[in-house]
C-alpha cells in the first residue's frame, strides 16, 4: 500500500495531493484547491510570481489583430529582463543552475519566474530577501517551489508550436531566450565556477551602502521599513 501511494504521489491518480502544484508549482485553484498543495520546507527552486510582463500582451488591439510591439522588440525586451533577473540572482544569492520564465496568460502562471539554484541555502536566502523587495513598482512575492524537473512541468505541445490551449494552458509555456544570451549566461556561469578557486568575493548584501545605489541598471534594496510610494525608476528595476 505504501509503495502504491508513493508511486502515485503527485500524479493525477493521487486524490489527496494536487498534481498541478506538485509538478508546476502553481495550480489554477490556488488556496481553494480541493487537493493538498504541499509547500516544500526546503528546495533548490524558487518561484517569483508574475514578474515578467510581455509587452506584446498589453500592446494588442482589442480584436487581437494587430500588435504594436514587433517580435524582435519583444525578444530584446525579454532577453534584457531575463539577463537582469538571472544576474541579480547569481550576484545576490548564489549560483543558478537553471532559470525559466512562463509565457502563459492564466493568473496563476502569467509572468512566473522559476529560479533553480545549485544550493538549497541560496534558494532559502533568496526567498526571504526577495519578499522584502520590489520589482517594476510591484512588491515581489517569492516562495520555495516543489518544481525540480522542468521537463515534467512544461507543455510539450507548446515546444512543438502546437498547443491548442494557448496562453491559458495549465502547463508551463517556457519562453526561450536568444541563443546568444543562453551562451553568455550559462557559459559565463561555468567560467565563474572555475574561477572560484580564487578567493571568494565579499558575501552579497554585506555592505548596505552598495545596495542602495539608484543608478539606472543597478538593483537596490528598500531603504527603511516600508516605502509606500511607487518607485520612479525605469522599467525592470528592483528595489
Ligand atoms: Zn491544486
Ligand atoms: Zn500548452
Amino acid at each position: 500500500m505504501a509503495e502504491y501511494l508513493a508511486s502515485i504521489f503527485g500524479t493525477e491518480k493521487d486524490k489527496v495531493n494536487c498534481s498541478f502544484y506538485f509538478k508546476i508549482g502553481a495550480c489554477r485553484h490556488g488556496d481553494r484547491c480541493s487537493r493538498l498543495h504541499n509547500k516544500p520546507t526546503f528546495s533548490q527552486t524558487i518561484l517569483i510570481q508574475n514578474i515578467y510582463r510581455n509587452p506584446q500582451n498589453s500592446a494588442q488591439t482589442a480584436d487581437g489583430s494587430h500588435c504594436a510591439v514587433s517580435d524582435v522588440e519583444m525578444q530584446e525586451h525579454y532577453d534584457e529582463f531575463f539577463e537582469e533577473v538571472f544576474t541579480e540572482m547569481e550576484e545576490k544569492y548564489g549560483e543558478v543552475e537553471e532559470m525559466n520564465v512562463c509565457d502563459n496568460l492564466g493568473d496563476h502562471l502569467v509572468g512566473n519566474v522559476y529560479v533553480k539554484f545549485r544550493r538549497e541555502e541560496d534558494a532559502e536566502k533568496a526567498v526571504i530577501d526577495l519578499n522584502n523587495r520590489w520589482f517594476n513598482g510591484q512588491p515581489i512575492h517569492a516562495e520555495l517551489s516543489p518544481v525540480t524537473d522542468f521537463r515534467e512541468a512544461c507543455c510539450r505541445q507548446y515546444e512543438m508550436g502546437e498547443c491548442t490551449r494557448g496562453g491559458f494552458c495549465n502547463f508551463m509555456h517556457l519562453k526561450p531566450i536568444s541563443r546568444e544570451l543562453r551562451r553568455e549566461l550559462y557559459g559565463r556561469r561555468r567560467k565563474n565556477a572555475f574561477q572560484q578557486e580564487a578567493p571568494p568575493p565579499t558575501p552579497t548584501g554585506a555592505n548596505p551602502e552598495e545596495t542602495t545605489s539608484h543608478e539606472p541598471g543597478t538593483f537596490y534594496k528598500m531603504s527603511g521599513l516600508h516605502t509606500s510610494k511607487t518607485p520612479t525608476s525605469q522599467s525592470n528595476k528592483w528595489l
